[in-house]
């Protein structure tokens, strides 16, 4: 069985951690809205990390707790956490939620499990506000696109009408009342690879915390969930990587608590076909893989809205996306776009 989605991603991340603590400084509004929590006693916590494989990428947790057995029991139920959510949600598995979703008939209310219901509840939450740019409905483009991945050959006018043919947020029906998904029409395939990372860092998050392990930080590649800052410390400090990818001078420094960041961009996944770069996130408006060296970062409250903003952001561009996280009150975004030899760095209203 394959891994799940973003399988050729290498596991490094875009956004690391630094170090503990720091001042309050870069975004300094935005990060006093996720609140400014006086430290906790430092005295007898002691800094763990853990790592582990999941959903084609290499999640982190990094915690403070009095001892390892304390730790390890709440990481180990993190994990599992993780690993639980990506046999619903994986598009690599075909016996996973998402897939046995996919081949139910059409046009019929099925009953789904919580998380799917959930994260799907949220994916169209962006989907609207985004007026598309993030859609969950996008998994027959993206699936084509794999094949051009792996072939070198781009789809012809045809194919790619034909995949796009089952794409738009709206076939996808969801009654909350019910717990139920429709899927409208036929060839319908879902792909949560835009949020699911997010949302699965946030719910480790959660676990560690329910575990009495609230100084933590989840990091899955370019998606970090951090909850209260190290003992003794204000933030969490999380860089953000370059354009580039090269993370030796990362483009700026965060200070983090109970808060979430998520870059987007073509920094790792991409590939190309006659001299042009294509990235793994398409534009549900042309079927095709953004040509733009555009990185997005979105800091937030949860990595489930930041994971999703910063793909929908990178589909949308510099104006509108900016115009989408300042719609949001407790978004705010910097958007690193490449052109030729020029690099421009726009912030949304908040990131300044
Ligand atoms: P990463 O996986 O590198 O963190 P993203 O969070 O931006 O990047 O997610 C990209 C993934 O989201 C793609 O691999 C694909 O599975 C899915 N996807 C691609 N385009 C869209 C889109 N317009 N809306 C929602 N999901 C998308
Ligand atoms: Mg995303």
């Amino acid at each position: 069985m394959r891994p799940s989605w973003a399988a050729m991603k290498p596991v490094t991340g875009r956004n690391r951690i630094v170090g503990d603590g720091g001042i309050l400084a870069l975004l300094g509004a935005l990060i006093c809205l996720s609140g400014c929590h006086s430290p906790p006693v430092a005295d007898s916590l002691h800094r763990f990390e853990f790592k582990q494989p999941h959903m084609g990428t290499l999640f982190t947790i990094t915690l403070y707790a009095r001892g390892e057995l304390a730790a390890r029991v709440g990481v180990e139920a993190a994990f599992a956490k993780i690993a639980a959510l990506n046999q619903i949600m994986t598009d690599y598995d075909p016996e996973s939620e998402l897939m046995q979703l996919g081949r139910k008939p059409v046009g019929e209310p099925i009953r789904v499990s919580n998380e799917l219901f959930d994260i799907l509840q949220k994916s169209q939450r962006v989907a609207e506000l985004s007026d598309g740019a993030f859609d969950v409905t996008i998994g027959p483009v993206v699936r084509q696109w794999r094949r051009t991945r792996r072939t070198g050959n781009l789809p012809s006018p045809e194919a790619l009408a034909r995949v796009r043919e089952p794409v738009g947020w709206r076939k996808l029906q969801l009654d909350a009342r019910q717990q139920t998904v429709t899927l409208t029409v036929p060839d319908m395939q879902l792909d949560l690879g835009g949020i699911a990372k997010g949302y699965a860092a946030d719910q480790a998050l959660a676990v560690l915390k329910a575990h009495g392990l609230p100084c933590a930080l989840v990091a899955a590649s370019g998606d970090i969930a951090v909850g209260d800052p190290p003992p003794g410390k204000r933030n969490w400090r999380v860089a953000v990587g370059k354009l580039d990818g090269n993370e030796d001078k990362p483009a700026r420094i965060l200070f983090l608590n109970n808060a979430a960041v998520s870059t987007s961009g073509d920094a790792e996944q991409f590939f190309e076909i006659g001299g042009q770069r294509y990235s793994h996130i398409v534009d549900p408006r042309t079927g095709f893989g953004l040509a733009e060296r555009l990185q997005v970062t979105v800091i937030g409250r949860r990595a489930t809205d930041t994971d999703a903003f910063a793909t929908a952001a990178s589909v949308l561009g510099v104006e509108r996306g900016a115009a989408l996280l300042e719609s949001q009150s407790d978004l705010a975004g910097v958007f690193i776009w490449k052109r030729g030899k020029e690099t421009d760095v726009f912030r949304s209203k908040r990131a300044r």
